[in-house]
């Protein structure tokens, strides 16, 4: 087990347990499958005190923490051999604010969870991802992102947020600190314990989408046009016919689906009715999260690289040769996104704005050389990493790709100076 040489400020009164439910060598495993970790001890606090009761145990055991969401993680970020924070019972909207377009929410709560309650107040979530299953500390954490180019990262929308700092103290980032929020917007669970948060919301709005299949000369040649004219559009290029059914996708009835594009766009829809609500496959008319897929039944392992928007066709093109000529077998659909740029320190979208290309795999296959030839691959576009899928980002790397890295780790320091949230792939990273 990993332990800490961890500070003594809060000199909490000794206990022998965590306050909070919890159990002991536990095993945790994510998603994906390809991560999994036995914690000395998992507590799932019920409150804010069960939670500052958590770590301040941690600090008293000289035990290191992680704070875990919904597991959809595929990186190492949340294994620990100390205590594992399971956050999902702080779940609750906390607070709407129509006027300034805010909602408060705890850090449990997942994204699926705001949906119903922000519409009753007349706002909804800017936007969406693939799947609405991760809690939004979580999605907060490692910058997790929807598609659209005027459309920013969950990250991007945090304004204020609340949490246990490695003294054992709750604190509070807002606005009024923003050299500290834009450190807390991606932190990868390096700061502290998040307990609650609050994010800026949009009017409350219907998503109308169209599902089109173009071979790719036809997605290559609407690129600009596509990407400027719609809310949201990406697709999913697949290199095989059968490429879409690997991820339950319906294909072009009629029509081979090898080297063609399941496109999607979502714009907003006025309707003064829900009666006109259409939940017609491909066609569907909604409100703004109905729209987006729940989660997906199917384990897979995943790549996401972020390149400059500017180079996102020749990496695209560059993928799809390493697949035709060397990867034959990677049948997955390549799926291509688009993320506005934001100031988070650690934001795979700081300052750039984005091509997001993510590469899927199937668990139980070698997939490694694959990944790691689209890496030495995208090199030349200076690729940033999704932090909360398989990526082979170093210190090194770091240095060259965040210019704001160094004030990030001074941040980190300021809130954790022992280093109790790291665990060995954060500390190699971010220490
Ligand atoms: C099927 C699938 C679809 C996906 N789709 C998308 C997508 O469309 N777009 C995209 O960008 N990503 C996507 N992802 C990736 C996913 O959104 C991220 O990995 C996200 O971080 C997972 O959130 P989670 O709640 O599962 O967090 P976890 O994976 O459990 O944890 C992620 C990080 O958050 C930290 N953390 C969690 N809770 C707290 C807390 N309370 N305080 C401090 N730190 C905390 C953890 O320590 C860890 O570092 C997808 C993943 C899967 C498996």
């Amino acid at each position: 087990m990993t332990t800490a040489n961890l500070p003594r400020r809060a000199s909490p009164a000794r206990a022998a347990t965590p306050s909070a439910p919890f159990g002991t060598d536990v095993t945790w495993t994510n998603w994906g499958g390809n991560q999994s970790a036995t914690p000395a001890f998992t507590v799932r606090p019920r409150n804010e005190q069960e939670a500052l009761d958590a770590v301040r145990f941690a600090i008293r055991e000289g035990l290191p923490v992680r704070a875990v969401g919904s597991g959809h993680s595929s990186s190492p970020l949340v294994q620990t051999g100390g205590v594992l924070m399971d956050m999902s019972a702080l779940s609750a909207i906390t607070g709407t604010d129509r006027e300034r377009r805010r909602a408060r929410a705890l850090a449990g709560t997942t994204i699926n969870a705001f949906g119903d309650p922000l519409w009753e107040q007349g706002l909804a979530l800017g936007n969406q991802g693939d799947i609405d299953k991760q809690q939004i500390a979580g999605a907060l954490a490692t910058s997790t992102h929807g598609s659209g180019k005027n459309l920013g990262s969950f990250s991007s929308n945090l304004r204020w947020v609340r949490l246990i700092n490695g003294y054992g103290e709750i604190v509070e980032i807002g606005e009024g600190q923003l050299r500290e929020l834009r450190a807390a917007q991606v932190a990868l669970g390096t700061l502290g314990v998040f307990l609650e948060v609050e994010l800026a919301v949009e009017d409350r709005y219907y998503l109308q989408e169209q599902i089109t299949y173009p071979t790719w000369a036809e997605t290559a040649s609407t690129w600009d046009t596509d990407i400027d004219s719609n809310r949201h559009y990406s697709f999913l290029w697949c290199p095989e016919n059968d490429s879409c059914e690997l991820l339950d996708l319906p294909g072009a009835p009629g029509l081979s689906m090898a080297n063609r594009s399941y496109t999607k766009r979502y714009n907003v829809a006025h309707i003064q009715d829900e009666r006109d609500i259409s939940t017609v496959e491909g066609a569907r008319l909604d409100r703004s999260y109905r729209i987006y897929p729940g989660g997906f039944t199917t384990q897979f392992h995943e790549l996401e690289y972020f390149v400059r928007s500017d180079d996102g066709l020749a990496a695209v093109e560059a993928i799809q040769d390493l697949i035709r000529t060397k990867y034959p077998e990677q049948r997955y659909p390549v799926e291509v996104r688009w993320v506005k740029a934001d100031e988070g320190y650690m934001s795979q979208f700081q300052g750039r704005d984005s091509t997001v290309i993510t590469l899927t795999t199937e668990p139980g296959t070698d997939y490694w050389q694959f990944f790691r030839d689209a890496d030495a691959l995208l090199q030349e576009f200076e690729p940033r990493a999704h932090w909360g899928k398989i990526h082979f980002m170093t210190r090194n790397r770091l240095e060259r790709l965040y210019p704001e890295l160094d004030t990030f780790i001074h941040v980190r320091r300021e809130f954790d100076p022992h280093g109790m949230f790291l665990n060995d792939h954060t500390r190699a990273l971010l220490g």
